[in-house]
């Protein structure tokens, strides 16, 4: 039989099995099936609506179970936690690129991108005042334009769905 590549999403997954177990936790179905959901999301969902999706999966886990595996996920270092203001935390695999968020105001969606324009600048500023980043994180809550308004300026590129 033919090894079929894994694809991101397995590669994800298995990921935060091994994480997950390294932390000493056992691997049940219900957690397994909360791990796919994770390495599936690319919209920065939080728990509950990953505990939503993980029920659909494979009913049977406790809202407070996704708490706890999502907080030992956290200490491994797989996923990372956004607490965007006036909204609960929200989750994501750690393996992506480096990227910021904005977030809409009026619908809640997380919008990621990356510019180097951003990037270097933030370096130049912390530079000259003898300063060099260990790690930033932005955020810019956004109101969306007039339907044909240009909410992706250059140098933004809208890439929630990144793969
Ligand atoms: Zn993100």
């Amino acid at each position: 039989m033919q090894k079929k590549r894994m694809t991101k999403t397995q590669e994800r997954a298995e990921r935060l099995t091994r994480a997950l177990r390294d932390a000493g936790v056992r691997i049940t179905r219900q957690r397994t099936a909360l791990l796919n959901v994770l390495a599936e999301a690319d919209d920065h969902p939080d728990a509950v609506e990953l505990h939503r999706r993980s029920e659909e999966q494979v009913p049977g886990i406790s809202l407070s179970t996704v708490y706890r595996t999502l907080s030992a996920l956290e200490d491994q270092g797989v996923i990372q936690r956004h607490q965007f203001e006036g909204d609960a935390a929200r989750f994501e695999h750690a393996e992506t690129e480096h990227h910021d968020h904005m977030i809409d105001v009026d619908t809640g969606k997380v919008i990621e991108f990356c510019s180097d324009r951003i990037e270097r600048l933030q370096a130049e500023i912390a530079a000259e005042m003898g300063y060099e980043i260990v790690h930033h994180r932005m955020e810019l809550y956004v109101r969306k334009k007039g339907r044909d308004g240009s909410v992706s300026a250059d140098g933004f590129r809208e890439d929630g769905a990144q793969d």
